[in-house]
């Protein structure tokens, strides 16, 4: 499996609207720095899954039939507002697998264009797409959210995002299985934070401690995590995700 981080923020990205710091002030500066709403691109032979529909450049990325499909973790609108703008086109439907969330974002599952939502991934409901196994996992976040553990070649990778913790159930089946080669999960705030609905370092921590994952990858990092990073180092095994980062499990 290939995951290219295409955006590893928090909703409001880095540069932050407005903000005069040295870290916004770069990042306008310099497009390598930016950190685009929280999404990624799943490879595997030929087959390509986008993992959230953040970025609002969709049409320029993907062509359409470059993609087997659209999977959403959550209706929040940094992980689809790059819907509202696709679903006009003309394309032939592109099929949007996501949690079965009748509110949905404002009107995109009134009015769907060419996407085809499929409001079909559940807790521990696993299905297999042209060999890669895919098992949706319960989030704790402010409304209904699945985290995804992808199986292929042997490898296992989750993508946990958005988080505060884990549930019970949702841990056991993490753990069902050797440890996780890649896990890329939520980590919005920094230490001391007090965060709500995201992870903050610590139980990014903890995460790590019960699943031992050989390696870890932090995404959806807020403004004032992103400042921390800068003058601080994370603990072994932890490694802060960018954009455009690549990870391969094979
Ligand atoms: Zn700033
Ligand atoms: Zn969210
Ligand atoms: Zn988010």
């Amino acid at each position: 499996m290939r995951l290219t981080l295409l955006g590893t923020g928090a909703a409001g990205g880095i540069p932050l609207y407005g903000c005069d710091c040295r870290d916004c002030r770069q990042a306008l500066a310099n497009l390598a720095q930016e950190r685009a709403p929280c999404s990624a691109l799943l490879e595997w032979g030929e087959h390509r899954l986008l993992l959230d529909a953040g970025l609002m450049d969709l049409h320029r990325r993907f062509a359409p039939g470059v993609l087997d499909g659209i999977l959403l973790t959550h209706f929040h609108v940094d992980h689809v507002q790059g819907l509202f703008h696709l679903r006009w086109g003309p394309a032939a439907p592109v099929p949007v697998w996501c949690p079965d969330d009748p509110a949905g974002c404002a009107d995109l599952l009134k009015h769907p264009g060419c996407l085809d939502f499929r409001p079909e991934m559940a807790h521990g409901r696993a299905w297999q797409r042209h060999g890669l196994h895919i098992t949706p996992l319960d989030m704790v976040h402010s409304r209904p959210t699945l985290g995804y553990l992808f199986e292929h070649g042997g490898r296992r990778l989750a993508y946990l995002t958005d988080t505060q913790g884990l549930p019970a159930h949702s841990l056991a089946l993490l753990q069902a299985g050797p440890a996780l080669d890649v896990l890329v999960v939520d980590c919005s705030f920094p230490p001391g934070a007090e965060g709500r609905n995201h992870n903050g370092l610590e139980q990014v921590m903890a995460m790590c401690t019960q699943l031992q994952p050989a390696r870890t990858v932090l995404t959806h990092i807020g403004h004032e995590f992103h400042r921390w990073l800068r003058t601080h180092s994370l603990p072994g095994g932890i490694e802060a995700g960018h954009d455009n980062m690549v990870i391969i499990t094979e």
